[in-house]
């Protein structure tokens, strides 16, 4: 296949290769250097990686043991010490460069994102984006949050409380191939700051880019070993990242997801987990349909699909079905698929084979049981190995796999609805709960029907970008899809022991000298019906 390299990507050319016959490959001087970042013994086993845009080699890489591992901990651990010593407000300041090294190198590293994940330029540029937004967001508040707070004492004035964070010690990030720097880095940074090492284990089909932006990090100013890479399989390497660490983090998959909480229970550590989804979107009878039809085709198809937070089911007030899915599917055929390194593509790959063989096999299982394909439904080899058709379904019924279970691909069905109560229905009907959109032009209606839905974040004339983009707001799923929240407060205070520590001055709680147990049992009961009075909380 024949890729063009744009003005974009010759500027960074150093970061990648041609070869013969258009195939792009990291430029191994480049791997070379990252792989020293890598915790793995000097005869560590290889990996090579498949660049998913061409189906060829793309870099290779070592393979860390869980021996590994234990030395990846023991450097993080040795190094938090001296991280967490250091003013909240120095340790900002990393994050508030590397906001801004981000932004220089997103050139390169949207190469990269694309070469490892399959995405078009756009896409991954959301990620370069995300970074930004959730840097600039703990760069400028993790001294607000991390800062002691007080509280009203059991007595007040007499007994003085005030709420202190610790960071947890080492944590532990899993992170998914789907948004390869985004959640490699963003989950990282609210770890870092709070004053936590981290030992990161990305997944093994997008470990340059984890490699790259960790780079980055360094560069910004964080101590070398207060980062560890390890890479490896998620079954050994992973697990070992899980058995080890003080707190961990996992994007995935709900059923990985439930095995890393077991060992975490097991071990007593405290975790989160953002995993599947099976969203939906919601277009009102009174909806922008313009608007609705541009949120509907990235809702469904960024990263062809492959968002935990896109959408798969299309529900559609009857009185517009006709005119938005008249309007929607012309959309979708005029989309520009493609694998190449430049803009101007809407939506680019699957991220590999086992990923393009789901998605098969949940359109074919559909048309098997009597769904109409609208439009898609074909695999496009003669536009990259991996690649799909954007894809709409109609006539979807609980005997189908699509119906339930996350597709993770480009494939939408489309479900009519005769009212905002049946809306709601189908939207809660799925034990996943991770994100979901409503158009209307009712700002008042939709955010009601937002609280009626079962999901961690909820758009209203959005597709996904308005709630993961605030970043001051917590996200992350109800139900089977998740644990905990990422962003703001939570996304912080995750990666924190709390700790009350409470001062009693004068007199305590064993009595007053001279005073009988009665009396004093009497006085408090006295005070305490003060204090409801007084209104204290
Ligand atoms: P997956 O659960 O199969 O794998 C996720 C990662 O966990 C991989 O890197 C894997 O190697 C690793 N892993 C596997 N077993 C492990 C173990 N025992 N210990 C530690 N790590 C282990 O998921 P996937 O198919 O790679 O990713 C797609 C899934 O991720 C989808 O379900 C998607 O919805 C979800 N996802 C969720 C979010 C979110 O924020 N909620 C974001 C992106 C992806």
């Amino acid at each position: 296949m024949t890729q063009v390299l744009t003005d974009a990507s010759i500027e960074h050319s150093a970061t990648i290769v041609e070869f013969p016959g258009g195939d792009h490959r990291v430029d191994p001087k480049r791997v070379a250097r990252l792989a020293r970042r890598v915790v793995a013994g000097p005869d560590a086993e290889q990996s090579v990686s498949i660049c998913p845009m061409t189906g060829q080699p793309l870099a290779t890489l070592p393979v860390s043991t869980p021996e590994d591992v234990t030395v990846a901990m023991s450097a993080a651990r040795a190094a938090q010490r001296g991280w967490a010593a250091l003013p909240v407000q120095r340790r900002a300041a990393v994050l508030l460069r590397f906001h801004d090294l981000v932004l220089e190198h997103e050139s390169e590293l949207m190469d990269l994102i694309q070469l490892e994940a399959g995405k078009a330029r756009r896409h991954a540029f959301e990620e370069i984006a995300d970074c930004a937004i959730v840097a600039r967001h703990y760069g400028r508040r993790a001294s607000a949050y991390l800062s002691d707070t007080r509280h009203l004492g059991a007595l007040p004035v007499l007994t003085q409380t005030v709420e202190a964070h610790h960071p947890k010690g080492v944590v532990g990030i899993i992170s998914p191939w789907n948004y390869p720097l985004s959640l490699a880095i963003t989950d990282a940074l609210p770890a870092l700051v709070a004053g936590n090492a981290v030992v990161l284990r990305p997944d093994q089909k997008c470990r340059v880019t984890a490699l790259a932006g960790m780079e980055l990090l360094v560069e910004a100013g964080l101590p070398q070993d207060v980062v560890q890479i390890v890479l490896g399989p998620g079954g050994t390497t992973g697990q070992a990242v899980v058995e080890q660490a003080d707190y961990v983090c996992f994007t995935g998959s709900t059923p990985t997801g439930r095995r890393i909480a077991e060992t975490a229970a097991r071990r007593l550590i405290g975790y989160s987990l953002e995993l599947g989804g099976k969203n939906t979107m919601y277009i009102a009878d009174d909806a922008h349909l313009d608007r609705a039809v541009e949120g509907a085709v990235r809702g469904c198809f960024s990263s062809a699909g492959q968002l935990c937070i896109s959408a798969e089911r299309l529900v559609v007030h009857e009185r517009i079905h006709d005119a938005f899915v008249g309007r929607f599917i012309q959309a979708v055929e005029a989309m520009r698929i493609g694998t190449e390194l430049r803009w101007g593509i809407d939506m680019g790959s699957l991220v590999g084979q086992e990923q393009l063989e789901l998605v098969s096999a949940h359109v074919e299982d559909a048309r098997a049981k009597g769904a109409t394909v609208l439009t898609g439904g074909r695999a496009r080899p003669d536009l990259g190995p991996f690649c799909y058709e954007p894809t709409v379904l109609e006539g979807v019924t609980p005997q189908m796999r699509c119906r339930d279970e996350e597709t993770f691909g480009p494939v939408v069905s489309i479900y009519p609805v005769a009212s905002d109560d049946e809306a709601v229905a189908i939207a809660n009907d799925t034990d996943y709960g991770l994100n979901a959109s409503v158009w209307t032009r009712d700002g008042r209606r939709g955010r009601e029907l937002a609280r009626r839905i079962h999901s961690g974040t909820v758009n209203v004339n959005e597709a996904y970008a308005a709630a993961w983009g605030s970043v001051g707001a917590p996200m992350g799923g109800m139900k089977d899809s998740g644990v905990g929240r990422r962003h703001g407060r939570e996304g912080i205070l995750k990666y924190t022991e709390s700790q009350n520590i409470a001062v009693q001055r004068i007199t305590g709680f064993g009595g007053l000298p001279g005073m009988s147990d009665q009396r004093f049992a009497a006085l408090l009961n006295t005070s305490l019906k003060v204090m409801k009075m007084v209104r204290l909380p």
